[in-house]
């Protein structure tokens, strides 16, 4: 089983903040600011709320930065008002799509059938395909993270096929840590968490011996940046309120290269 992923990934959910103007302006700002980081090791990468991803794919470089999506219906077209579909994202030039963020699956009453069937059709589409899993408060007090994030990966994955699997990228946030309320994990205990998590990875995909990257994201600041990703199991960033600033972004990635 292999520990640290070859490359580094940091990325941010913008969620649903940020216009379409003000998300250009971000990547704009952000483009100049890592301009000088060669890509060769790292991939960075955004997700911008819908309104903005078609303006923002057209501006972008894809050699400095990832677009992606913050969700995607499974359909390729159909009766499901309000929803976006892999087609739609497909033309605009997104390159990644993102499955079962805790605000999904809390808020919008999301379940693990259909981030699988969103798993499934983002890497059917060719997308690049970040899974969320997160373990909540009451898995903590009960002892049982460990066995939720065994079941959220298994369900989640299933049926996913082997030749897919060079696009699939995990992302640990546990609930208990994103958001204004969260409190990030200890960069020990995230290690430990990606470990399991790598060992299921294994153990679904025993082809690619564990070479999936694992994403850390919950509370991540500049503070703590550089303790998560000196651990060996944590193979990049996953971060929401301390990078909706491009600066405070461009601190953080030059404290973790
Ligand atoms: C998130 O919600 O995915 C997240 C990582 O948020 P934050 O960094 O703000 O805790």
């Amino acid at each position: 089983m292999t520990g640290r992923f070859r490359r580094l990934f940091v990325g941010s959910n913008l969620k649903m903040y940020k216009t379409n103007r003000q998300t250009l302006d971000y990547l704009v700002q952000l483009q100049q600011l890592t301009r000088d980081i060669p890509r060769a090791e790292l991939t960075l990468f955004i997700l911008p709320s819908y309104t903005a991803l078609a303006d923002v794919c057209r501006a972008s470089d894809p050699d400095l930065i990832w677009i992606g999506a913050q969700n995607m219906h499974w359909e390729e077209q159909g009766q499901f008002t309000g929803e976006v579909s892999p087609p739609m994202l497909r033309e605009i030039g997104v390159r990644l799509v993102m499955a079962g963020h805790a605000e999904r699956r809390q808020l919008f009453g999301e379940q693990d059938w259909m981030v699988n069937r969103r798993v499934l059709s983002s890497l059917e589409h060719g997308f690049h395909t970040l899974l969320c899993v997160g373990d909540t408060a009451e898995d903590v007090r009960a002892g049982v993270s460990q066995d939720h994030l065994r079941t959220q990966l298994e369900t989640a994955l299933l049926n996913v096929c082997c030749e897919h699997l060079d696009r699939l990228w995990v992302a640990y946030e546990p609930v208990w840590a994103i958001g204004e309320q969260g409190i990030a994990a200890k960069a020990e205990f995230a290690n430990e968490m990606h470990a399991v998590m790598r060992q299921v990875l294994v153990d679904l995909f025993p082809q690619k011996n564990g070479d999936i990257p694992i994403l850390y994201g919950g509370s991540v600041s500049l503070e703590n940046a550089a303790d998560l990703i000196c651990q060996p199991q944590i193979d990049g960033l996953f971060i929401g309120r301390a990078a909706w600033d491009a600066e405070n972004y461009n601190r953080i990635l030059r404290r973790v290269l």
